[in-house]
């Protein structure tokens, strides 16, 4: 990996053209049997999922193309993949004997695929009712989003928030759009890494880190760009 000035320790996130619709590109270092290699990683649309393969080596090869990455051996050494919900939290996780968890239930973020966070508390929280059921109280488990909700600072909230910027995120078709939305961001670099890094365990909205009066011009050039995406035109 040759990009920045600590490739190595660094992991990085690409939004360029086609790769950023549905999610992004990810790279990161890694070591395989004393032998310098990456991890790269393509998150895309359901609708995509026949070109996985495909789109991971067009991927692979325009990271090489900008010399963002050097392949001696091309060789994948591991090769894997699966669905992330990205549709918010399913309105009915549970009935009187039975309870949904983790992705099953949707716990997971619209726009981040975060679903580690609640599916590790949906799991703890579950284990509560399901004993509270067990001992006869019959209707425990239909409380689990009420349980789920009080982690951090409404972890059911949070959810909603990251439909919101999936709903923006995926109004985005051109390369245009996405410089557009990193050009706001740069200029915001600090909290929006820290609105980011902890939006899940304090009420901090993605939305109130970026509108801005200063951004104004760079808002409607956004918007306008995410407008023409509309009509694609480019
Ligand atoms: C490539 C990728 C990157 C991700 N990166 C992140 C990230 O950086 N941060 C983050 O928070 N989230 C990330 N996620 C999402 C996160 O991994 C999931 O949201 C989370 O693992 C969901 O946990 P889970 O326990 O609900 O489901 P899973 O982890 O999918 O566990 C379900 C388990 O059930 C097993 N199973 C399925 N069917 C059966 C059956 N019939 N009988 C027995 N067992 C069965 C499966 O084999 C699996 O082990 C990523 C997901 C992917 C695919």
């Amino acid at each position: 990996m040759n990009l920045g000035p600590d490739p190595e320790n660094t992991v990085y996130h690409f939004w360029f053209g086609e790769f950023s619709l549905g999610y992004g590109g990810w790279l990161s270092p890694t070591t395989y049997q004393g032998q310098k290699t990456f991890r790269v990683g393509l998150a895309k649309n359901m609708k995509h999922r026949g070109q996985a393969k495909e789109l991971t080596e067009k991927f692979v090869a325009r990271l090489e193309q900008e010399k963002i990455i050097t392949v001696k051996e091309p060789k994948p050494l591991y090769v894997f993949g699966s669905m992330i919900p990205i549709g918010g939290v399913i309105k009915r996780t549970s009935t009187a004997n039975c309870l949904l968890i983790g992705d099953a239930a949707g716990y997971c973020g619209a726009f981040a695929a975060d679903g580690i966070k609640g599916s590790v508390i949906s799991g703890k929280e579950s284990a509560k009712l399901i004993d509270r059921y067990l001992k006869g109280d019959k209707a425990a488990l239909l409380q689990i989003h009420q349980k789920v909700d009080q982690h951090g600072s409404g972890l059911l909230k949070y959810y909603q928030r990251q439909l919101r910027y999936r709903f923006i995120w995926d109004l985005m078709k051109s390369n245009r759009s996405f410089q557009w939305m990193f050009k706001i961001i740069a200029s915001e670099k600090e909290s929006f890494l820290s609105q980011f890094c902890d939006s899940k365990d304090r009420h901090r909205s993605l939305t109130r880190t970026v509108l801005k009066f200063r951004y104004i011009p760079k808002l409607i050039h956004y918007s306008l760009s995410i407008f023409l995406d509309r009509f694609r035109i480019r």
